[in-house]
């Protein structure tokens, strides 16, 4: 499976949403923001002695990779070019030795 079919399975799944066409990505950017803290409570109960089931845990990040999908394609774009916009960025650092510390703009 690669990128492309993989959104198009996951914008096909969500049509069943009634979301208004202008609130689409924001509502998934909710989605998003939701399904990341699902993903880090896994680690927090992990840390806090609790257990921790990786099968689990990577079905979390996969919810956190479907809503990433549908803000790409809310935002007219796609996984395949965010990866590529992120490969430029991280390269980008790694050529001027800015791996390290923060702020997007290094
Ligand atoms: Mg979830």
């Amino acid at each position: 499976m690669d990128f492309v079919e993989y959104s198009d399975f996951v914008l096909r799944y969500s049509e069943v949403y009634q979301v208004p066409e202008t609130d689409k990505l924001l509502a998934v950017a909710f989605g998003l923001a939701e399904e990341t803290g699902e993903a880090i409570g896994h680690l927090k109960r992990k840390y806090r002695g609790d257990g921790f089931n990786r099968e689990d845990w990577l079905k979390e990040l996969g919810d956190v990779l479907a809503y990433l999908s549908l803000c790409a394609a809310y935002s007219n774009s796609s996984l395949e070019e965010i990866a590529e916009l992120n490969i430029d960025k991280l390269s980008e650092r790694e050529w001027k030795g800015t791996q390290f510390g923060s702020g997007s703009d290094r």
